[in-house]
């Protein structure tokens, strides 16, 4: 009958929220001492200037070794982090840790390029984050311009006041500012110029979708709108030939992307500077 198939499916339906509420719960408690157990580590993914090509920047982005899980996506657990406001003292680790990880790359030699930090929205509610970025660069002796933050549109737009009035005295620091995953919010392109931003990060999406005339056509107009601005432009997701030869007839140099590196540990990212050092 159907109360009985309905019981039934009511009990898989059960079941299934049961797990991914338990590994949400679990996740939660563990995250809370993920920070303390050092089980997060960052990784470095190249922007590339496909014209010169050289590395000109390095985005860092935040892996979690969980103890029995293994690795955790940030996808997962960023916005478990989010929601308890861990991200607040994760994000302030990760500034130092990633300040004193480029200063490093300087005096070795190896590297000298802003990194950028992603930004959550729990960043610029808590009013400490100008004091904290300070503090990371006079920590790591990091000149201002070798860091970047990444927002996204949704952040600027949820309390545009507060969070402009925040990154201005960032970028008066000397600090740099891009809008990530650009194109894919819902800010109106009418309050751009008054965001304090130097870049525009276009959305994986347009890229993976750039064979399509419609995306093609989103790309090349953002391209247009950052040079108008005078905004510098990366193209995000960036994995073949094809893409890139696009990308690059439509005037857009900065690329990152599997193509030209994955996300790599910091002991990696010597080597793979000389690997793919310019042969000019
Ligand atoms: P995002 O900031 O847009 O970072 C780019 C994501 O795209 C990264 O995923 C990167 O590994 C991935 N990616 C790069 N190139 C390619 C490519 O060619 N193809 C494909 N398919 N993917 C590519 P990841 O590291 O898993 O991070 C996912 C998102 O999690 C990030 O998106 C960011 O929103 C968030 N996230 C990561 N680390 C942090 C962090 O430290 N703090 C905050 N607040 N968010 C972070
Ligand atoms: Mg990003
Ligand atoms: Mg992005
Ligand atoms: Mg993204």
């Amino acid at each position: 009958t159907a109360k009985d198939s309905g019981k039934n499916k009511f009990s898989v339906f059960d079941q299934e929220m049961n797990r991914q509420q338990l590994r949400r719960m679990s996740l939660e408690k563990d995250l809370r001492k993920a920070l303390a157990c050092s089980e997060f580590t960052v990784v470095y993914q190249p922007k590339w200037d496909s014209f010169l090509n050289v590395a000109v920047g390095l985005e860092a982005l935040l892996r979690w070794k969980h103890p029995e899980h293994g690795l955790v996506s940030p996808t997962e657990f960023i916005p478990i982090a989010e929601e308890t406001g861990l991200i607040v003292p994760i994000t302030y680790w990760m500034l130092k840790d990633v300040c004193s990880q480029n200063r490093l790359w300087h005096t070795e030699g190896v590297a000298a390029v802003p990194v950028s930090i992603n930004m959550s929205a729990r960043m610029f509610e808590n009013g400490g984050l100008y004091d904290a970025v300070e503090e990371a660069l006079t920590f790591s002796e990091l000149e201002a311009h070798f860091l970047e933050l990444e927002i996204t549109e949704s952040i600027a737009m949820n309390n545009m006041e507060e969070t402009v009035a925040q990154l201005s005295r960032l970028r008066l620091l000397g600090v740099r500012v891009s809008l990530d995953d650009f194109g894919t919010g819902f800010s109106s392109l009418g309050n751009l110029d008054e965001i304090p931003v130097n870049t525009l990060k276009i959305d994986q999406v347009f890229i993976r979708k750039s064979r399509m005339h419609s995306k093609k056509a989103i790309i090349s107009n953002i391209i247009a709108i950052a040079g108008n601005l005078n905004l510098e432009v990366v193209a995000e997701g960036v994995e073949t030939p094809e893409q890139i030869e696009l990308l690059q007839s439509l005037g857009c140099r900065v690329m990152q992307g599997y193509y030209y590196g994955r996300p790599m540990p910091a002991g990696e990212l010597g080597e793979w500077f000389i690997a793919n050092a310019a042969v000019s």
